[in-house]
């Protein structure tokens, strides 16, 4: 099952070879908190919350992208159902004010090289971030 999936990422237009984490969190080789999913995104707890509430929006499939700089025409379909699943979410959850964030690249914060969207809710959010 794991190798199957491994084929469909690699057959993608993926920008970057490795898999990471998130490969196998939608391959559900190892547990995350899913609180919504749909044949193209999963939403998860992200492991070390940084607020009360602390979601993971993530790509499923081949569209992924390691970082958003790479997102061209082709990624508009995902990238918008990404926006609109957040909108569902964050009102099905009852969120409230919530900050939505993409670190691009290491010197913002990014760690995990699979496209992701971070959902904070539940204190006050100041501004700028750190
Ligand atoms: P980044 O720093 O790349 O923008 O965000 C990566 C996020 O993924 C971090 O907030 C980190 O806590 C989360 N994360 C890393 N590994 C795991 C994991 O195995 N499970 C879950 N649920 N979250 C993870």
């Amino acid at each position: 099952e794991n190798n199957r999936w491994a084929g469909i990422l690699h057959a993608g237009k993926r920008d970057e070879a490795e898999q990471t984490i998130f490969d196998k969190i939608v391959a559900k080789s190892i547990p995350s908190q899913v609180v919504f999913e749909d044949d193209k995104v999963l939403v998860f707890k992200d492991i070390n919350p940084q607020a009360p509430t602390h979601l993971l929006v993530i790509p499923k499939r081949r569209e992924t992208l390691s970082q958003l700089r790479f997102a061209t025409a082709e990624h508009e379909g995902i990238l918008g159902h990404m926006l609109a699943v957040v909108a569902k979410v964050a009102s099905e959850e009852g969120l409230g004010d919530y900050r939505l964030v993409v670190n691009d690249g290491r010197g913002a914060g990014q760690e995990v090289f699979h496209l992701h969207m971070h959902v904070l809710a539940g204190r006050p959010l100041t501004w700028p971030p750190g």
